[in-house]
C-alpha cells in the first residue's frame, strides 16, 4: 500500500473517530500528551527512523479517547489512539514516552503498511470498517458501542495484530527514540514492570493494551538485556505534582459516573490524605475539585481548590494547572467574570514562565474563548474582540484545531461578523475531515454574499472586509471541493 493510500485510509478512520462521542479534545490533557509526543517525533527524525517524506505525508496526530481502559494503538496514515486510562495509570512522562515511542515506531518501521498489504485486494473501506470494528471491541463494555461496524470485530482484531518480531522491533526502536528524546530510560523499565504486574493479575479487561501487546518471553528477555545497560540509579518513585494532577484529570474525565466522582471526593476527605507525599496530595485535591465541579457541587470544589492552591504555591507548573482548574470551575458555575479574573491573575509562584503572555498557550486561550463567548455573558465587547484576534493568529498556525475554529466562529457571530462565523464553522468541519459538511457551510456563505450584493445592505455596512472574506471563501470552497472528491475516490 502506498503511503498516500495509507494516509487516505487513516483519514477515513480518523473522521469516524472524531464523530465518536468518546473522542475528547481536552486542552489540558492534549497539551500534556503533546509535550511528550513532539520530542519523540523530533528524535525519530533526528535518528533517521522517520524520513522527511513520511513526516510530511502522514498526520502524526494523537486522538484521545475517554475510555478508562489502558490502551494505545497506531492507525494507518500516522494517526494514533490513546485512552485516558493510560494517562491515568502512568507514573511519569517517561513511562508515557515509552508507550508512545513504541507505537510511533510501529509506523516509522512501516509495520502498519505491511499489515495492510497482507489484507491483499480488500477495498480500503473494508479495511477501515474492520479497524473501526476492532477499536469498538477493545473498548470497555460500558463505554457504549458507538463504533461497532459489522460483527467481525474480534476476527479483525486478530488479523490486525502485529507479529512478535514487529513488537520486538517496536520495543527496540521505541527505546532508542525515547532515550534520544531525553526521556529517562528507567521509565521504559518501570512501564514494563507495570504491564507485567497487570498481566500477572490477569487484568485483561482493564488493560486491552496487554491483549495486543502480550509480554512474550522474547520481549521480557530483550527488556532484561536493555536494563543491564541502564545505570542502576534508584528510581524516583514520586511523580511530579504536575504529572500526578494530569493523571487525576484523566481519571475523572474517563470516569464520569456519579459513584466514581463521589469516590474522588471521599479520597480528599479521608484521613489517608495526610499520609501521602505532596504531589499525591495535590493529585487527590485536583481530582476532588474537578469531580465536585462535575457534580455541580461548587462550594466543595472551591474548598478543594483553595487547599490545592496553597499546597502547590511553590511549584510553577502545578500552580498553573490549579489556576486553570479554578477558572474552569468558575466558568462551569456560571461566574464568567470570576473565571476571567482567575485566568488573568498574575502568577504568584516563583519560576513561573515569566514574560510569556498566558494566552499564548492553548489551554488558556481555549478557556478564555469559552469565557468570552458564553451566551449569558454579555457586555464584554473588548474581551470578545481580543480573543477573536488571538484565535485568528492561533488557527493560522494550527489550521487543524477544530475546537479553536469553532470558538472563533462563535466569537465572530457575537460581533455580527456573519460571513467570518460561517467560514470558521466550515473550517472546523474541514479540521475533522468532514468535507461534505464544510462545503454546505461555504455554500451558505456564498448565498449570503449574493443576497447581500442584491440588497446592498451588507456591502454598505462592511464593504472592504466582506470583499476579502468573499474571495477567501471562494478559494477555500474550491480547495475543499477537491479534497472531498479525493476522499470519495477509494470506494
Ligand atoms: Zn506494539
Amino acid at each position: 500500500m502506498s503511503s498516500s493510500a495509507e494516509r487516505r485510509l487513516g483519514d477515513r478512520i480518523a473522521r469516524e473517530i472524531y464523530r465518536d462521542p468518546d473522542y475528547i479534545d481536552d486542552p489540558v490533557l492534549a497539551e500534556y500528551v503533546q509535550g511528550v509526543w513532539q520530542p519523540l517525533l523530533a528524535a525519530a527524525r533526528l535518528r533517521g527512523d522517520l524520513s522527511p517524506e513520511l513526516a510530511e505525508r502522514f498526520a502524526w496526530e494523537i486522538l484521545l479517547g475517554r475510555d478508562r481502559t489502558v490502551n494505545a494503538f497506531a492507525l494507518p496514515g500516522g494517526y494514533f489512539g490513546v485512552h485516558l486510562g493510560l494517562i491515568a495509570i502512568v507514573s511519569s512522562r517517561d513511562e508515557l514516552a515509552s508507550v508512545l515511542g513504541h507505537e510511533l515506531s510501529h509506523v516509522t518501521q512501516r509495520h502498519i503498511s505491511r499489515l495492510m498489504a497482507k489484507q491483499g485486494q480488500q477495498a480500503p473501506w473494508m479495511i477501515g470498517a474492520m479497524i473501526l470494528g476492532a477499536l469498538a471491541a477493545s473498548k470497555s463494555a460500558d463505554a457504549g458501542n458507538a463504533l461497532i461496524v459489522g460483527g467481525q470485530a474480534v476476527a479483525a482484531q486478530n488479523q490486525l495484530n502485529f507479529s512478535r518480531d514487529m513488537e520486538r522491533e517496536a520495543d527496540r526502536v521505541g527505546f532508542g527514540v525515547m532515550t534520544q528524546a531525553g526521556f529517562d530510560a528507567r521509565g521504559f523499565v518501570s512501564m514494563f514492570d507495570k504491564l507485567q504486574q497487570a498481566s500477572r493479575l490477569n487484568d485483561n479487561g482493564a488493560y486491552p493494551y496487554l491483549r495486543s501487546h502480550p509480554l512474550t518471553t522474547e520481549r521480557i528477555a530483550d527488556m532484561q538485556s536493555r536494563q543491564a545497560l541502564i545505570p542502576p540509579n534508584p528510581v524516583n518513585a514520586t511523580p511530579t505534582a504536575e504529572h500526578a494532577m494530569v493523571a487525576a484529570r484523566a481519571r475523572v474525565l474517563s470516569n464520569p459516573g456519579v459513584d466514581a466522582l463521589r469516590a474522588m471526593l471521599a479520597e480528599a476527605d479521608g484521613d489517608k490524605l495526610a499520609t501521602l507525599d505532596a504531589p499525591r496530595q495535590a493529585a487527590v485535591l485536583y481530582g476532588a475539585a474537578l469531580a465536585a465541579s462535575r457534580l455541580r457541587d461548587f462550594v466543595h470544589a472551591r474548598g478543594y481548590l483553595e487547599r490545592l492552591t496553597a499546597l502547590v504555591r511553590s511549584d510553577a507548573r502545578a500552580a498553573r494547572l490549579s489556576r486553570l482548574l479554578a477558572a474552569e470551575t468558575a466558568l462551569a458555575a456560571g461566574d464568567a467574570a470570576r473565571a476571567a479574573a482567575l485566568l488573568n491573575a498574575t502568577p504568584t509562584g516563583p519560576g513561573e514562565a515569566g514574560g510569556e503572555p498566558s494566552l499564548a498557550r492553548r489551554p488558556e486561550l481555549i478557556l478564555m474563548a469559552q469565557i468570552a463567548t458564553q451566551a449569558r455573558h454579555t457586555g464584554r465587547v473588548a474581551e470578545v474582540s481580543e480573543v477573536t484576534q488571538r484565535l485568528q493568529v492561533w488557527v493560522a498556525a494550527h489550521p487543524r484545531d477544530a475546537q479553536a475554529w469553532q470558538l472563533l466562529s462563535s466569537a465572530s457571530a457575537l460581533q455580527g461578523q456573519t460571513l467570518r462565523a460561517i467560514r470558521a464553522d466550515a473550517e472546523a468541519h474541514v479540521a475533522v475531515l468532514d468535507y461534505a459538511a464544510a462545503l454546505d457551510r461555504f455554500k451558505a456563505a456564498q448565498a449570503l454574499l449574493r443576497q447581500g450584493r442584491a440588497s446592498h445592505a451588507t456591502l454598505a455596512a462592511n464593504g472592504a472586509a466582506d470583499h476579502i472574506d468573499a474571495s477567501i471563501i471562494d478559494t477555500r470552497q474550491r480547495e475543499v471541493e477537491l479534497l472531498f472528491k479525493e476522499q470519495s475516490l477509494d470506494r
